[in-house]
C-alpha cells in the first residue's frame, strides 16, 4: 500500500512538471506580446512572443532524442540503469539530462536573444515584433533561472559548447 501511494506521489509529481513545463512561460509570453501589441498595433508581435517566450521549450526533445537515440545504439549493461520504465515519465521528470550526462536546450541561449536584439535593430517596419519577441525570450531564461536554479552564464550556448555540454559541469 506504501509504495501503491508512493508511486501515485510520483506520478502527480512529474504531471505537476509537465504542466508546468507546459504553462508556466505562457502568461509572460502573452504579456511581452501584446506590449508590442499596444506601441505597433502589429498583432503578429503576439505570435512571435509565443514562439520566443513559450514555445522554445520545445527544444527538450533534443536532449530526450538524444537519450532514445543513444540507448538504441548502446543497450550495454551499463546504459541499463538510465533506460526509462516509461518514456513518457522519463520525458514529463527530464531523467534524459542526467542519462545524457548533456544538457543541450539549444533555444534556451543567449545568442538567440541576441540575434533578436539584432533583428530588432536592423529592421524597419517590424521593430516591435523583434523586441516583443527578444522581451518574451529574456523572460523565458530568467524564469528558468529562478525556477531551477542554474546560473546565468549557462544559458549561454557558446559557453555550454564551452564546457563540452556536461551536465555534471553545468548542474553541480
Ligand atoms: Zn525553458
Amino acid at each position: 500500500m506504501k509504495n501503491g501511494s508512493q508511486n501515485l506521489a510520483l506520478q502527480i509529481n512529474s504531471d505537476i512538471k509537465m504542466l508546468r513545463l507546459i504553462f508556466e512561460h505562457l502568461p509572460l509570453s502573452i504579456l511581452s506580446g501584446f506590449i508590442g501589441v499596444w506601441i505597433s498595433g502589429d498583432i503578429v508581435c503576439v505570435a512571435f512572443a509565443l514562439v520566443t517566450g513559450w514555445a522554445i521549450d520545445i527544444d527538450h526533445t533534443a536532449d530526450f532524442g538524444f537519450y532514445m537515440y543513444r540507448i538504441r545504439r548502446e543497450s550495454r549493461v551499463a546504459y541499463s540503469t538510465h533506460l526509462p520504465q516509461d518514456w513518457v515519465d522519463c520525458l514529463k521528470t527530464g531523467k534524459y539530462f542526467q542519462g545524457n550526462g548533456k544538457v543541450l536546450v539549444p533555444f534556451h541561449s543567449w545568442e538567440i536573444t541576441f540575434f533578436l536584439m539584432l533583428g530588432a535593430f536592423s529592421s524597419d517596419g517590424s521593430t516591435w515584433v523583434w523586441t516583443s519577441a527578444m522581451i518574451s525570450h529574456i523572460c523565458h531564461l530568467l524564469q528558468d533561472h529562478k525556477t531551477y536554479a542554474t546560473p546565468l552564464i549557462n544559458y549561454s550556448f557558446v559557453y555550454r559548447a564551452f564546457k563540452g555540454f556536461s551536465y555534471e559541469e553545468l548542474c553541480k
